[in-house]
């Protein structure tokens, strides 16, 4: 068995949301007065694991765990140990705000992890607490720092621009990932969840605009580098970094799509920009240990994938879900 969609695309990509809990707020992300999942609704790490294994016996070579901010779930270093050793993963790894990385970045090498995604949107440290309304960029760049010195081999910076509050930090972010050899991407902002402290549309930067931006102070070219996921890679001649453009809204990537996302309380999300989902947390609790079902279950979901997202109807956002909650 392996997993094939209607539309032909195989699905070899798994995001694992651990948590919708996170130490930040990130504007673009978050209300501020957030409710979040009972812990009884979230599944549990032994559920989760039971996920990651049954993907990976249906031809998923890829996972990256994510939240929430995956590093502030408890006992998430079992979760990576047990996922690292999976034989058929080609790869495991995460997304994380870093606030945390300087405590775990050993743990995670030992378990396999070998690049990482930091999500990072300036370095002006008054901005960023006022970004993510809790941060503190030191603990983030020391935490990146950590990550480097444990032997993660690729750092990839992730930087969402809001045009009001970061674009002056495009030029500095690229400065910063070109001194230190980071990769780093730049992604559109999408409508989910409603926000209260921007308009979506006022502040959105398309990708093209900031290439223009950064193209005006460095040389950059395309590049063929693919990761299988939406990034575009340009590079910038004399540098080994690579500058990503993830561009829901300008540029299409769905005919290529390769992933599927679960939920931190157990829905199989087959779309970020669309509701359709199946859960898997119900069939694990009504029928526990029985992998084949579950595998079964996940192979009929391929059906309902939808062909491409949509993020707008008639102008209006229409999903309702923040970020944190559909895991990043
Ligand atoms: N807490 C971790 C982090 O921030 O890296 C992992 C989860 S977070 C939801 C994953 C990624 O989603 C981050 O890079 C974040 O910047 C991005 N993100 C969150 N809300 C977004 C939105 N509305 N539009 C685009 N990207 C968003
Ligand atoms: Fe937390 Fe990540 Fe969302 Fe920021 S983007 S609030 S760090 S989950």
């Amino acid at each position: 068995m392996k997993l094939t969609d209607a539309f032909g695309r195989d699905i070899t990509y798994l995001r694992l949301s651990v948590t919708d809990r996170c130490d930040y707020r990130c504007v673009y992300c978050m209300a501020e007065d957030m409710v979040f999942l009972p812990r009884a609704q979230v599944l549990t790490l032994e559920e989760s694991i039971e996920i990651c294994e049954a993907f990976a016996e249906l031809g998923v070579n890829k996972i990256r765990i994510t939240g929430g901010e995956p590093l502030v779930r408890r006992g998430i270093t079992t979760l990576f140990e047990q996922v690292g050793q999976i034989d058929s993963l080609n790869e495991l790894t995460l997304t994380t705000n870093g606030s945390q990385l300087s405590k775990y970045a050993q743990e995670l090498a030992q378990s396999g992890v070998k690049r990482i995604n930091v999500s990072l949107d300036t370095l002006d440290p008054e901005q960023f607490t006022d970004l993510t309304r809790f941060g503190k960029l030191q603990d983030v760049l020391e935490g990146i720092e950590a990550a480097r010195d444990a032997g993660i081999e690729r750092v990839k910076l992730n930087a969402v621009i809001l045009r009001n509050r970061n674009l002056d930090q495009v030029l500095p972010l690229v400065e910063y990932a070109l001194a230190h050899e980071l990769d780093i991407s730049f992604i559109e902002e999408m409508p989910l969840g409603q926000v209260t402290e921007h308009g979506r549309q006022s502040e959105f930067c398309s990708s093209s605009e900031l290439r223009e931006l950064i193209g005006q102070q460095y040389n950059l070219s395309p590049s063929d580098h693919e990761t299988g996921g939406p990034s575009r890679y340009w590079s910038i001649a004399g540098s080994g970094s690579k500058i990503g453009f993830i561009s829901p809204h300008s540029e299409n990537f769905c005919s290529s799509c390769n992933r599927v996302r679960v939920t931190a309380e157990g829905k199989l999300l087959l779309c970020l920009g669309n509701e359709n989902a199946v859960d898997l947390k119900a069939v694990i609790r009504r029928y526990p240990g029985e992998r084949e079902k579950l595998k079964q279950v996940i192979v009929d979901a391929m059906t309902v994938k939808p062909e491409k997202h949509h993020f707008y109807e008639d102008d209006a956002p229409q999903i309702i879900r923040f970020m944190n909650a559909t895991g990043g």
